[in-house]
């Protein structure tokens, strides 16, 4: 079935078949019921003004209202999920820099985003489940009619870091998201029969597309907890039936730390894959999750201006390489040097991508766009080589990141909020290795006045997501330069010994 929209995408199973299963309360949601609940919150949209490309932003836990709102916030407008961990001045930022026509909230909670919304006059919305998994849009106006969206029409936006402290607009149409769940099903031969369960926040384009839309597309079943659990897990992959799921290595950390040396509990044999994507799995974790799990572990690359995945180890009997993130999945693959000239297998360059999953560009970022793209060819901002079969290393990144547990944060984010406290003087933020999160926020300050740390993690706090902030601050009398005065983050972190507490 060749699907070009994310509300074809719906049809794609019958109307009886099993689309989502709430695990707390064991509810489970039809096809049929899922195309209404959409097709009715995208008309409450329309009827509170909504219109193609008008951004709907929402700030919602994982679960079934999160699923039917994004998916009417598409098909009405453009959706604009929030990761709700941010605080006010972030919730003021995404919703200025998004330029949400309304906000999204549960009945309970979202202060900060609510307060942001409310002084720029953005009308709020609570989205409601009644105990028949049946969801809506409390206090909607009258529904208005809506089209079908058009394949080149923005379906969700969702922002990356940038070099610059400013993230960037990631405009993703209908058909790059459709492009990236074809490929996605192929990858994993994904059926009918297959019960994903997704792990991962939906408010990132890795459980909204790999574990969701995929999921719809093959018309299977998708099995969503409130939140990632690692204690009721396999009690969960048990009940439903899972027959796979995609995390971040963090997550599948978590995971091996709960089962010590056991084997994979009983009553989960249709598991027949686990995928890892968003960063770097190392093969001792994938060997254990492999002899402990007894299935394939399946490690790919995936990112937001690529609608998600890009390459991926294949299934079985195809050979999958450990430290490898395998090869392309219907999107092109190549290494680029400086100057724009395409390298062989076994030389180190720049990863760079080309398909249709692909983004033609950030919004309102002509510098970003000037330096992304060559002769083409998406520029990922990773290091990498391929091998003779076409199977992709990572070898590390150009692009000033920290991978926090996949969560990317942007160094100068951090040093911008703390050079607005009144005694730092200079702040260089970086990663610092870290056995679970494979990275997390540390930060060099020099000061002007003595303050102790404490007084400045808490200062971060209030501004950041707990996510970003840093866990340890250094105060030192000069920030570590090279012999030309440059500062280099990634020096930064060896010169300050031991992991962040
Ligand atoms: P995001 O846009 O949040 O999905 O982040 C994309 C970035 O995550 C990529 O450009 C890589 O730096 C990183 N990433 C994704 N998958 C992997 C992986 N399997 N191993 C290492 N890094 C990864």
């Amino acid at each position: 079935m060749n699907v070009r929209n994310l509300s074809s995408l719906l049809h794609a199973a019958p109307a009886q078949s099993p689309a989502v299963i709430i695990p707390e309360s064991n509810t489970t949601i039809s096809y049929e019921s899922l195309r209404q609940q959409v097709m009715r919150l995208a008309e409450s949209l329309a009827g509170a003004g909504i219109r193609p490309g008008d951004r709907v932003a929402s700030v919602l836990p994982n679960g079934l209202p999160t699923i039917v709102t994004f998916l009417a916030a598409s098909i009405a407008g453009t959706a604009a999920p929030l990761n709700p961990a941010y605080r006010y001045e972030e919730f003021c930022f995404y919703l200025d820099d998004t330029n949400a026509r309304v906000l999204l909230c549960p009945p309970e909670g979202a202060d900060e985003a609510r307060r942001a919304a409310q002084e720029r006059g953005i009308p709020i919305f609570n989205v409601e489940m009644d105990e028949h998994g049946s969801v809506r849009m409390a206090g909607a106006p009258k529904s208005a009619s809506v089209a079908e969206p058009a394949p080149e029409n923005i379906a969700l936006v969702l922002h990356t870091s940038g070099s610059t402290g400013r993230p960037k607009r990631v405009p993703l149409k209908h058909q790059n998201l459709a492009v990236s769940c074809h490929n996605i099903v192929n990858t994993y031969a994904l059926t009918p029969d297959d019960v994903a369960l997704c792990a991962m926040p939906l408010f990132h384009v890795h459980g909204l597309v790999a574990s969701t839309l995929s999921t719809f597309l093959s018309g299977g079943t998708l099995v969503v907890p409130g939140k990632f659990n690692p204690l009721s897990h396999w009690r969960t992959v048990r009940d439903h039936r899972v027959t796979w799921y995609s995390a971040v290595p963090t997550i599948h950390q978590l995971v091996l730390a709960r089962m010590g040396d056991n084997k994979k509990p009983e009553g989960t044999d249709r598991l027949r894959f686990v995928r890892s994507c968003s960063a770097a799995l190392s093969p001792q974790v994938m060997e254990k999750m492999e002899s402990l799990f007894d299935v394939p572990v399946l490690e790919a690359y995936g990112m937001t201006e690529a609608s998600h995945q890009m390459a991926s180890n294949p299934l079985p009997p195809r050979p999958r390489k450990p430290g490898s993130v395998g090869q392309g999945t219907g999107v092109g693959v190549s290494i680029m040097d400086d100057k724009g000239n395409h390298l062989k297998p076994g030389q180190t360059g720049e990863v760079v991508i080309q398909g249709p999953n692909v983004i033609e560009g950030y919004e309102n970022n002509p510098e970003a766009n000037a330096t992304s793209f060559t002769n083409g060819w998406f520029r990922t901002g990773d290091q990498g080589f391929l091998d003779e079969h076409g199977y992709l290393t990572l070898t590390g990144r150009i692009k000033e990141l920290i991978n926090r547990g996949g969560e990317k944060i942007a160094p100068r984010e951090i040093d911008e909020v703390l050079l607005g406290h009144p005694a730092v003087a200079e702040a260089v933020a970086f990663g610092m290795p870290h056995n679970t999160w494979g990275e997390e926020v540390a930060c060099a300050v020099v000061l002007r006045e003595t303050q102790p740390e404490s007084t400045l993690l808490a200062y971060c706090r209030e501004r950041l997501a707990d996510f970003k902030c840093p866990k340890k601050i250094f105060i030192v009398e000069t920030i570590p330069r090279t012999a030309t005065g440059k500062i280099q983050r990634r020096a930064l972190a060896s010169a300050f010994s031991g992991e962040p507490k």
